[in-house]
């Protein structure tokens, strides 16, 4: 099966192949011929399957077949995202498959000012992707109405119930038409997300597309056993190793993101953070110059960086390690992509081998352990800074520091009463 003989406008097909997408990958093979008839979808694909094409372009077609005259009258497709990064993935992928269609794409997000975004508004848009939050501030206030939508779309709908979306999602409901076309994605299926998709989906098709292997081939895996305060210096040391090399760093939380990041930056080492409490045009800039290669290093959460697809990630480093196997297939899904190489590190501490035994389960071998020696990258200056800097942000140290002092005052004391 070849682009070619699906019956899609022309000018989609020419946006295609300049894309240099051969043929329809899987999702796609599967999903295009129905939503091009107009049915309800239930699919389960992971991000990196062509997932957002396979909407996209029989979207697009609709769309732009159902446009009599060139103006828009009122929002007809409506796709729903968890977070800001995946809202402008996928506005980019609609606007690049759409760019010969008369069909107006157009995303909105928080984090920037809403008068703009109710500007273009009025102007009239085709096709709308939102985040739940920016949407629901200007439904409120009467700027944005959903009264024509006739295609809804949720992508990655397991990412957003995790976000605590559920309830938005049902609400936005009430503003939608009953007599739609729905096209529901999720990367997993569990009850909660099943009885939120039927729910939403009439007769729906069902398409599951699940990977023989959950991770890909061409990825290599390995763990270091590494101490959690030590974790710092063996980070500067692979990247000081390899300098070219294009880094996703995976922390467990924000404030350890940018706690990273300082300690980095100590040793003149450049990288950036994404995160929820960054601003959004911080995040844009930040995720340009990670794209472009500019930015080698890019520190993340595992909320931020769900279901974004950047080229050439080479490495994928776990800092932390996941909480769930389920996660490490996401995280390390950065890499190895197409047929790229990619290389897995993980930073495994003490209290983190319980769920290194259930990656390495979930992936079906083990994962090889890398000889690290503590003075292979205890021996710096930076080291010397880097185990104050630790100290003061590490409950645990502190108390045992504190514990080590009581313990010495009491020897002395114990000795000066002897003599
Ligand atoms: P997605 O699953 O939507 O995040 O897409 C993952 C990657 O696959 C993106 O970089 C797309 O450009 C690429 N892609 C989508 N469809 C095709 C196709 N038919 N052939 C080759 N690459 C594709």
């Amino acid at each position: 099966m070849k682009f070619d003989d699906y019956r899609i406008a022309d000018g989609i097909k020419t946006a295609i192949s300049k894309l240099g997408y051969k043929k329809p990958t899987d999702i796609q093979y599967k999903s295009i011929p129905p939503i091009l008839k107009g049915e309800d979808v239930l699919a389960i694909a992971q991000t990196g399957t062509g997932k957002t094409a396979a909407f996209a372009i029989p979207i697009l077609h609709l769309l732009q077949a159902r446009k009599v005259d060139g103006r828009s009258n009122g929002i007809k497709c409506l796709v729903m995202t968890p977070t800001h990064e995946l809202a402008l993935q996928v506005e980019s992928v609609f606007k690049t498959l759409g760019k010969h269609t008369r069909v107006e794409t157009y995303c909105i997000h928080g984090g920037v000012e809403q008068e703009p975004q109710k500007e273009k508004l009025e102007d009239g848009v085709d096709i709308l992707i939102v985040t739940p939050g920016r949407m629901f501030d200007l439904l409120s206030q009467g700027s944005l109405k959903l009264n024509r939508v006739e295609i809804l779309v949720l992508d990655e709908a397991d990412h957003m119930l995790d976000l605590g979306f559920i309830k938005d999602i049902r609400d936005v409901m009430h503003h939608l038409p009953s007599n739609r076309q729905t096209l529901f994605f999720s990367a997993t299926i569990n009850e909660e997300i099943k009885n939120l998709a039927y729910s939403l989906v009439r007769n729906a098709i069902r398409i599951q597309i699940s990977p023989k292997d959950p991770v890909a081939k061409n990825i290599e895996h390995s763990v270091a056993f590494i101490a959690m305060d030590d974790k710092r210096y063996f980070l500067e040391g692979l990247i000081t190793n390899n300098p070219d090399k294009k880094m996703l760093v995976f922390v467990r939380t924000k404030v350890r993101a940018e706690r990273v990041k300082k300690a980095m930056a100590r040793v003149k080492i450049e990288t950036d953070t994404i995160h929820s409490d960054r601003e959004h045009a911080d995040r844009e800039r930040t995720m340009k110059n990670f794209r472009s290669g500019e930015l080698k290093v890019l520190i993340a959460t595992d909320v931020s960086a769900r279901g974004i697809d950047i080229p050439n990630v080479e490495f994928v480093v776990n800092y932390d390690l996941p909480e769930t196997s389920a996660q490490y297939v996401h995280r390390v899904g950065r890499t190895g992509r197409g047929s790229s190489k990619g290389q897995a590190y993980s930073f495994c501490s003490e209290e983190e081998k319980p769920v290194l035994a259930e990656i390495e389960e979930n992936l079906g071998k083990p994962i090889t352990r890398l000889q690290v020696s503590k003075s292979e990258y205890e021996n710096t200056v930076s080291a010397t800074i880097e185990v104050e800097e630790s100290k003061k942000y590490d409950v645990m140290a502190l108390i045992e520091e504190h514990e080590a002092a009581v313990e010495k005052h009491k020897k002395r004391k114990g000795k000066k009463k002897k003599k």
